[in-house]
């Protein structure tokens, strides 16, 4: 079985050089690439957040970066993949997808991600985290009943809710459904159409306290493999916020010069949309 990918974008890695393990021949003249290590992000298989990054290896351009997975057989891609995330009887890559001839397994290639792209979805990941603290605290009174809080203590209605979360370039869109079940668990939806005016200023008045704060962010990792588990802390004046993450970020939120939230609500207020803009000055 081949060694689990060693990673290094979680501290804001973008350029490297590593040794070629395996060379899979894809569709249209592409070829996924894995490598020891990596400076490459690559969009996870199970929660697609964030894009993979793109750049160059060996001077190809990477027009893609995925997830790869290794049962000591075969290497499985993407949505291909047949175990859940981290299995540790599986081997786990970092799957560059070049455009080419690819290089020779057991050369040693230079690594190159498109930094510009790179920070512009780091600050739409950064933003994103900072809309769920904010929404979770301007939803807060809005539970009748005790459920899990998050680090900053309000109820988590972001992971509770939660759908779908897409990273921009510069921002992201978060999908939240107030169905039934979340009703159940204590959730007083109310006026939801009539409220999102107040509940968006809330989050945005928030959101601009935490980006003149300047304060700083970090992902810790527990290792430094793509397996590792990792985590985004930020230490805003209330405290530190954290929660699980496998993307890319800021290294402090004096990179960005402003953070808005729009909410929209569906026709029949089951459905929360949250289109977060998050500008670099
Ligand atoms: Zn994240």
């Amino acid at each position: 079985m081949l060694p689990t990918t060693k990673i290094d974008f979680p501290d804001g890695g973008s350029r490297g050089s590593a040794r070629v393990l395996a060379v899979h021949e894809l569709e249209a003249g592409r070829f996924a690439v894995l490598t020891d290590s990596t400076p490459f992000h690559p969009v996870d298989h199970t929660w697609p957040d964030q894009p993979g990054d793109t750049g160059t290896l060996g001077g190809l351009t990477v027009v893609d970066t995925v997830t790869a997975a290794g049962d000591g057989q075969g290497v499985f891609l993407g949505e291909d993949i047949p175990a859940r995330r981290g299995d540790p009887e599986w081997s786990w890559h970092v799957a560059h997808v070049v455009e080419g001839e690819p290089p020779e397994v057991g050369s040693e290639v230079d690594l190159l991600v498109d930094a510009g792209y790179r920070a512009a979805l780091s600050a739409g990941h950064t933003g994103c985290h900072l809309l769920a603290f904010a929404l979770n605290a301007a939803l807060a009174d809005r539970w009748r009943k005790e459920v899990r809080a998050d680090s900053l203590g309000s109820p988590d209605f972001d992971s509770l809710a939660m759908v779908r979360s897409r990273i921009l370039e510069g921002g992201s869109i978060d999908e939240y459904r107030i169905g039934k079940s979340l009703r159940k668990k204590g959730f007083t939806a109310g006026e939801l159409a009539a409220d999102a005016p107040g509940i968006e200023q809330a989050v945005n008045e928030k959101l601009a306290e935490w980006c003149a704060s300047a304060a700083k962010v970090a992902v810790r990792s527990e290792g430094p493999l793509l397996t590792d588990l990792r985590t985004w802390e930020c230490e805003l004046p209330n405290g530190t916020a954290s929660v699980p993450c496998g993307g890319t970020h800021l290294g402090t939120l004096a990179e960005l010069w402003s953070l808005r939230a729009e909410l929209t609500v569906s026709e029949d207020e089951t459905g929360l949309t949250i289109r977060t803009s998050a500008e670099r000055g």
